[in-house]
């Protein structure tokens, strides 16, 4: 390990060394993944949540992960390695902890807060059973979720209250700082800065959280003495705050902050992600620590001034290579922001590390055996990452050779450039975002074709995924069902479906997507474009997992991918049947994408490909089809300047899909949320002839965005909140109605859920869709 020098010698000639650049640089680590290579995490804690192992047990796992954990990256040559990474829920949860914001409904009083208290933030508490953790069962509710920026991990929001007391409350960083040093770990503990917690907490009651940035600060300071007198030479604050667009409130927290946390301590480094930070930069700049950790590679377009302005005396730490997705580094691209780095600050100053935490990122490509050696050769994982970062620190011509034999391999491989898919992108014309008539004259072709009746009832498309349905696809998947009888198996459960559908009354039936394991993967595994790994996990919250597809070529679609399911289901009754797809927006969103090619590329041609299912479908007498875009929301760019790009390119993905059928058929849409406040645009642009969103847990008071911007198309508010086992009986769906039949023009509304129904059982579905169509029966008297 190269001798460092913190403190700049005024005399040195650092551009002179950078010259040279002989010297290996520094690596450290922000983060590593912490479920495990066969997601030992998630089944101990689940094994702990359901009695079957003890809490020593569970303990145990973390601390054989965690050791294992060090080990990898100790093996793999990085310099300085993350401790309090580790959480067994969620690490926002444990600075909530670390500082002793319980809720006050969780009545806690100890002098600290131990793991179960931590489990029932996130989970609620409730009699045994009680899934959610409610009040109507004797418990609590639990602390809200949401999305970490725009990952797809979600972390426990941290309630602030006015009266919020912080104090120290639990030695996890401590505890786990020694277990690591105790392995002859150079350890530097991990730990969200106090800004971004104030930022992502949300105030109970009407009040500026900042208030409480003192007494936060006091407790930090504390941590940050004791974390010295343990001998830590180095701390991590993560403020990836600093990627939003600021207030002059949060700025000047950030200064008070830090200018208080830079006299007591360890040295510290300051580490933003996730966007570049443009007019908050010379703040970050300023910021009176020993180091900053920069994103390089979602930070690009700021590298030039960063590297002009760095101060003196500071380490910079570059995040070059992509904590966020799964692609080999590109070498010689680094390897040039390197060297002008090592040009502005010197290669004493200059330290190399991930973009972000590698939490973000599957494991290892060592357990996906079934990845042939081309396409895994263009792939990296967080162990390979951070292969890639010590072999950048000290980089040999060997290396560099393999490096660029990968990159031109994936330069130049046919199985990602389709010069079909290219040439058809280029040739879209503005004709095709457009349907040929307006609304108003669509509604009334589609009302001739349709004949519903007036407060049309529909769902959003998936019925229960009993155990047995999955039972069934996991055989046929491993070859031990043949696919006649699978095919036999499914075509029974949408014929079940179709017949409770008619014998309730629901106007707009749908096949309830039995063939589906899930909205993205589906059509990902039949599109041309995607691959899919055996063990490449990401944590989305706490023991939910997800396994992103991996989008790595042109997309097109070899053959249609719904259609046979859907004029099946439509032999079945004489009703309109609905075609269920998902768009390219939330596709996108959910994969792995490629980053040879703008975003807004890929989109389009998955948009290409979905609209080729949109007009078969129509082809074969489908005259409704639901283009799904529950993800449209969270593609939002951290920063608002970047939203009208991001949603005018959006919009067109899903335009483009939708344009290609006749007037008379009917287009649908569905988001399940209803903050559509600052994106109602948008949504009308869209230009759906319906959309149905989630309305119901705000009791309809969530339309207003609708009904201030007097959305023009007809409208679905979700009457029956799908996330909870409760059937609503008639009367309360009825008034839910009713209330929405008030805002908005009663010949636009639908009848409908709030989502799909697929969690739910089918003792709740019956009695509830009975309910719902009641509901719209009584409404047309
Ligand atoms: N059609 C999908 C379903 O019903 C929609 C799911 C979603 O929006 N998340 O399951
Ligand atoms: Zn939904």
């Amino acid at each position: 390990m190269m001798k460092l020098k913190t403190t700049h010698d005024a005399n040195d000639d650092f551009s002179k060394k950078a010259d040279k650049m002989d010297g290996k640089l520094f690596t450290h680590n922000l983060g590593y993944p912490r479920i495990g290579e066969q997601r030992e995490l998630k089944k101990a804690t689940e094994a702990y949540w359901n009695g079957k192992i003890s809490r020593a047990e569970l303990e145990t796992t973390g601390r054989t992960l965690r050791a294992a954990h060090w080990a990898k990256q100790k093996a793999a040559g990085i310099d300085l390695i993350p401790c309090n990474d580790f959480s067994f829920y969620d690490q926002v949860l444990g600075l909530t902890c670390l500082v002793g914001n319980v809720p006050p409904r969780f009545e806690w009083d100890c002098e600290m807060v131990d793991l179960d208290t931590y489990f029932q933030i996130a989970r609620g508490t409730g009699r045994p059973g009680c899934e959610h953790g409610c009040s109507t069962h004797g418990g609590t509710f639990a602390s809200e979720m949401t999305k970490w920026f725009d990952t797809n991990y979600h972390y426990i929001v941290p309630e602030l209250r006015l009266d919020t007391k912080f104090r120290l409350s639990s030695t996890k960083i401590f505890d786990e700082l020694e277990e690591a040093q105790s392995l002859g770990i150079n350890a530097k503990p991990v730990l969200i800065g106090p800004v971004t917690y104030l930022t992502l907490g949300k105030a109970q009651e009407d009040f500026d959280p900042h208030t409480l940035l003192d007494p936060l600060v006091a407790v930090y300071e504390e941590i940050l003495r004791r974390l010295k007198v343990l001998g830590v030479e180095w701390v991590q604050l993560d403020e990836p705050v600093l990627a939003f667009d600021l207030s002059d409130r949060q700025l000047n927290a950030l200064k008070t902050a830090y200018a208080r946390l830079a006299k007591v301590g360890p040295k510290m480094m300051v580490a933003t992600y996730f966007g570049p930070l443009r007019e908050n930069l010379p703040h970050f700049l300023e910021l009176p620590v020993a180091a900053l950790h920069y994103d390089a590679v979602r930070g690009a377009e700021d590298l030039d001034r960063l590297f002009t302005r760095f101060p003196e005396h500071k380490i910079l730490s570059l995040g070059v290579v992509d904590g966020r997705n799964i692609w080999k580094n590109d070498f010689d691209s680094s390897l040039a922001v390197l060297d002008r780095a090592r040009k502005a600050v010197g290669e004493e100053r200059l330290w190399i590390a991930p973009s972000c935490s590698l939490q973000h990122s599957p494991i290892t490509l060592k357990n996906e055996p079934g990845l042939d050696p081309e396409f895994r050769s263009w792939l990296a994982f967080a162990d390979e990452k951070l292969a890639e970062v010590v072999a950048l620190s000290a980089l040999t011509p060997e290396a560099l050779e393999e490096n660029r034999a990968a990159l031109a391999s994936r330069n130049q491989s046919p199985r990602i450039h389709d010069p079909k898919v290219k040439t058809r992108l280029a040739a879209v014309q503005n004709a095709d975002f457009e349907r040929s008539a307006p609304f108003a004259q669509r509604r009334k072709l589609q009302r001739e074709k349709l004949k519903l009746p007036s407060f049309p009832t529909t769902t959003i498309g998936s019925f229960p995924q009993t155990a047995e349905i999955r039972t069934a696809r996991a055989k046929w998947k491993r070859g031990e069902m043949q696919p006649a009888a699978y095919e036999a198996f499914i075509k029974g459960a949408i014929r079940e479906c179709v017949a409770f559908q008619d014998s309730i009354g629901i106007d707009l039936p749908v096949h309830g997507e039995f063939e589906r394991n899930d909205m993205v993967e589906y059509f990902g595994e039949q599109l041309s474009g995607f691959a899919f790994t055996k063990n490449g996990w990401v944590q989305s919250y706490g023991t939910r997992y997800v396994k992103p597809p991996i989008l790595f070529g042109d997309v097109s679609r070899p053959h249609p991918m719904t259609v046979h399911w859907s004029e099946f289901a439509q032999t079945l009754t004489e009703r309109p049947m609905k075609g269920m797809l998902t768009g390219p927006v939330t596709i996108l969103q959910w994969s792995f994408v490629r980053d040879d090619q703008p975003r807004s590329e890929t989109a389009w041609q998955i948009a290409l490909a979905i609209r080729d299912e949109v007009i078969d479908l129509e082809k074969a007498g489908i005259a409704a089809i639901q283009i799904d875009e529950p993800a449209l929301r969270e593609g939002l760019p951290l920063r608002h300047a970047d939203w009208e790009h991001y949603l005018d390119w959006a919009v067109k993905a899903f335009r483009l899909c939708a344009c290609g059928v006749c007037d008379d058929t009917q287009i649908h849409t569905h988001m399940c949320y209803s903050e559509f406040n600052d994106i109602i645009t948008a949504i009308a642009a869209l230009d759906a002839d319906v959309i149905t969103i989630e309305t119901s847990r705000s009791n309809m008071e969530l339309l207003d965005a609708f009904v201030d911007f007097a959305y023009p198309n007809e409208i679905g508010p979700g009457v029956w909140d799908i996330h909870s086992p409760r059937v609503p009986g008639v009367e309360e769906m009825e008034n839910l109605l009713r209330k929405a039949k008030a805002v908005i023009p009663p010949e636009n509304l639908w009848v409908n859920p709030d989502c799909g129904l697929k969690t739910r059982g089918w003792e709740e579905v019956k009695p509830a869709l009975r309910n719902m169509a009641q509901a719209a029966c009584n409404l047309r008297v």
